[in-house]
């Protein structure tokens, strides 16, 4: 009997379907045998090398505790150790630096901070200088150390889908540029000139935009901040907080009695009990074709800029990296997926995963024709922080004012969480005026309800209007 035929195997194949349309509905699964081959990000294959430092064991004192290494835990100890040379700081990651978002993303290294509302023209152009500083100062960290990091600074494009939406997306860019935010329109054409992209009626333009690999950016801040005297123990899970005037953080085999801690956990920080009712951790799919040579991209229309993203509920985003990966997210329901409970650990299947996937290249081949066949070479998950509004915050709390956070940035957060660094360094000193008033700054949130309200009102929402939850700014 071939092993097809054979009972064991149908059992198996059993539990792959059951697998896949329970991943589908969003249960936990326990076969974790199951899992996709590789939820390795094209970012991270770039980085083949990379040893995790060992865990922390023992007791440790800072003066700064800062909980994750992304891009907000990795921004936060490079301006606190420059700002203050003499303090102690302990950065504690769970698996290895760079192994959440700041690792999984689609690289769109973006201007603006997501879901902020109406703001008067003033505040506007604070916001976006922010964010383009932001970018500026990337560039210079990785030319100031010498960083072996991919990136592009060619623009991006938001393009719209709507004929309306295209044109009161003049009059808008009309209106930044005369508040000094050198943002460009242009119509299908013209965007068609740098990526010929179907289903478009313009888009708009920024040039200071780009695309970032994030593993190299923040693994290779590991040497230079080591350098500085910070402490980075990497597979170290914080499993419990005792807040105090001096708090205590718990992991598995080891302890830090800290001054202050800084949250720098994203999607994963309703696990430690902060920010509970904030966001839904969402799954978000990606996937990386082979290195395409100059020729092929031009071929399927990808002349010369770094990246778009669309106007949809259900947002697409694709970049294409400096090694010639068309990189793709999102695009469909299914590839925003919110598992029961909060988990963060992608359950998939072979079953569960392709659906999302398939459904994904198909959004990319009906943008770019002829890329809908191309294999995916990488493809990956990775753990969003969606609130309410889509705001992010940050700031300052507790009964001793020394929890630090930086969290909710929505999908939109390779340049906000490298911002969020030196917000945090400049409350903690408090030569905070540049950020005084700005949106995000202690900025509160729309409460999400927990589980089972949480998962049942995301399914119902999500499947029968394939839209995802959202509320309006107020
Ligand atoms: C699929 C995807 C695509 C995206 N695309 C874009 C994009 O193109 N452009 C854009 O601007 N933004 C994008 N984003 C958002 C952006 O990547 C994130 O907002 C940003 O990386 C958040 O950085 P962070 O450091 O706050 O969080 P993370 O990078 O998630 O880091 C949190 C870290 O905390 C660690 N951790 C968790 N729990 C513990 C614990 N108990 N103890 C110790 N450590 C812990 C995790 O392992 C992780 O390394 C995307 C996000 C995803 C998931």
């Amino acid at each position: 009997m071939s092993s097809d035929n054979s009972w064991t195997r149908k059992i198996e194949l059993g539990l792959y379907r059951a697998a896949g349309a329970s991943a589908r509905l969003g249960y936990p699964l326990r076969w974790e045998k199951l899992e996709i081959d590789d939820n390795r990000s094209v970012w991270a294959s770039y980085t083949p090398d990379y040893q995790p430092n060992p865990p922390l064991t023992g007791p440790e004192t800072a003066d700064l505790c800062i909980i994750g290494g992304g891009y907000t835990g990795v921004s936060t100890a490079y301006h606190f150790s420059q700002r203050f040379p003499e303090k102690r700081v302990v950065l504690l990651e769970a698996k290895s630096l760079a192994n959440g978002a700041s690792g999984r993303n689609g690289g769109m290294m973006l201007n603006w901070v997501y879901g902020v509302g109406p703001m008067s023209d003033e505040m506007t152009a604070r916001v976006y200088h922010a964010t383009h500083q932001t970018i500026d100062s990337i560039e210079q960290i990785i030319q100031d150390h010498n960083l072996d990091v991919s990136y592009r600074r060619d623009g991006c494009f938001e393009v719209f889908t709507d004929e309306q939406r295209a044109i009161e997306a003049q009059d808008e860019v009309a209106h930044l540029n005369s508040i000094g935010v050198p943002v460009q329109f242009c119509d299908a054409a013209q965007v068609r000139q740098k990526i010929n992209l179907n289903g478009i009626y313009g888009g708009l333009f920024d040039p200071s935009e780009g695309q970032l690999n994030g593993v190299q950016f923040v693994r290779g801040l590991r040497p230079v901040l080591e350098a500085w005297g910070v402490k980075i123990y990497e597979g170290t899970a914080v499993t419990k907080i005792t807040e105090g005037p001096t708090i205590e953080v718990t992991t598995a085999n080891g302890s830090v009695k800290a001054k202050a801690i800084v949250l720098a956990t994203n999607g994963y920080t309703g696990k430690l009990g902060y920010f509970r009712k904030a966001f839904f951790p969402l799954h978000s799919h990606v996937f990386a074709t082979d290195p395409l040579s100059d020729d092929t991209a031009r071929q399927l229309g990808w002349y010369g800029t770094a990246g778009f993203s669309d106007d949809l509920n259900r947002i697409s985003y694709a970049t294409r990296t400096r090694e010639g990966h068309i990189v793709f997210g999102g695009g469909s329901n299914i590839s925003y997926a919110y598992l029961w409970n909060n988990r963060t650990a992608y359950p998939g299947t072979p079953d569960s995963a392709n659906p999302a996937f398939n459904e994904m290249q198909q959004t990319m081949g009906q943008y770019l024709t002829g890329s809908g066949s191309l294999r995916r070479a990488y493809r990956w998950t990775g753990t969003l922080a969606i609130t309410m509004r889509r705001n992010c915050f940050m700031g300052v709390r507790g009964d001793y004012n020394n929890v630090y956070y930086a969290l909710g940035y929505s999908g939109h957060g390779v340049t906000a969480a490298n911002m969020a660094g030196k917000v945090l360094t400049d409350i903690y000193s408090g030569s905070d005026e540049q950020w005084r008033g700005m949106p995000f700054i202690g900025a509160d949130y729309s409460p999400v309800p927990l589980d089972p309200f949480r998962w049942m009102g995301y399914q119902m929402m999500t499947r029968l209007t394939g839209r995802s939850p959202r509320e309006p700014h107020r």
